[in-house]
């Protein structure tokens, strides 16, 4: 193995690209359930099944050399994060890493539960920064792919010189089978790192509800202080800088560009091939701020969180 994902990140600025909505995963915590999904993508989602030959992403997608036209013409190196939805069942996808990761560097945010010998076949991981895998182990088995598959595939990932980070979602059932599951991660030298879960479950709304003893479970298993503050606090920072918008964007399905995913500023549209970025630092002007990105890439000052 020659090439590596890079060790240190170089970049100018950040693009978090919300891929898609689509997914083969049915998480009942999924903050893109059903209902958010529009008519049009559940329309897609069926004809695609029922009739593969007519797949509707062919005439609503730009191509893997549009997307990086539309990159490479700012003349930055951009930190590409994609996620969804899962980004492997979008049409062309490894294309798309391909030639962007020609001069840009790229983190991609999936399940992993699709084949993935094609990617490492074709990409080179030095510009690759990482893969940021989600293990969202109920669903996985529900599907019938086991955390085995799972783990075959991260070193498989990680022999072919990718960076990978692994996720497990604290949804309640499955808390107590997290520290086996760690075990057996750890035992082949990768870390799982904790992510809470937001939302109802048992009549109780989460993460509130957690009890001391969920909390020992895994709350040391959260990777940073920035992490642990966004998921148990009500973070903010309106009236403070921000530099996103000028140094950060967020890309959303339709290629629509916004400021970061709280603040809904239009900055253009990159499927169109317009994008008007900030001259200047401006304040923050949304009431709350969950983008970890944004922070720990040093958008905004952490300290002066309210
Ligand atoms: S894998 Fe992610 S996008 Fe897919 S259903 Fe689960 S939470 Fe939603
Ligand atoms: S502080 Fe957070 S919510 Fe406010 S503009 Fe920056 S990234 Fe967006």
């Amino acid at each position: 193995m020659n090439e590596k994902s890079p060790e240190k990140k170089e970049y100018d600025k950040i693009a978090m690209w919300l891929l898609n909505l689509e997914c083969n995963f049915r998480c009942p915590y999924c903050f893109y359930d059903d209902s958010q999904r529009s008519m049009k993508t559940r329309a897609a989602d069926w004809v695609r099944k029922k009739v593969p030959a007519l797949d509707p992403y062919k005439t609503r997608f730009a191509t893997p050399e549009e997307i990086g036209k539309f990159f490479d013409e700012t003349g930055k190196r951009w930190y590409i994060q994609i996620s969804g939805g899962e980004p492997f069942v979008y049409p062309k996808f490894v294309e798309i890493v391909k030639r962007l990761s020609e001069k840009h560097l790229i983190t991609i945010g999936t399940n992993l539960s699709l084949p993935i010998d094609e990617f490492i076949s074709k990409i080179s991981p030095k510009n690759i920064w990482s893969f940021y895998v989600s293990m969202h182990l109920g669903e996985r088995e529900r599907q019938g792919f086991s955390v085995e598959d799972l783990l075959s595939k991260v070193k498989k990932l990680r022999e072919a010189g990718f960076r990978v980070e692994i996720n497990y979602v604290m949804y309640p059932p499955l808390i107590p089978r997290f520290p086996e599951i760690y075990k057996k991660f750890e035992d082949e030298g990768f870390e799982l790192q904790a992510k809470v879960f937001r939302g109802a479950y048992g009549g109780k709304l989460y993460p509130k509800a957690y009890t001391e003893e969920d909390r020992k479970v895994f709350y040391d298993f959260i990777p940073s202080e920035i992490d642990r503050a966004a998921s148990f606090d009500n973070l903010s920072f309106t009236g403070v800088p921000c530099t996103a918008g000028m140094n950060l964007i967020r890309i959303n399905p339709g290629g629509s560009i916004t400021r970061c995913p709280h603040d809904r500023e239009r900055l253009g549209n990159m499927f169109k091939g317009k994008m008007k970025l900030h001259k200047k630092v401006k304040n923050c002007v949304v009431p709350h701020c969950k983008c970890t990105l944004a922070i720990k890439e040093g958008c905004v000052d952490f300290r002066k969180r309210k």
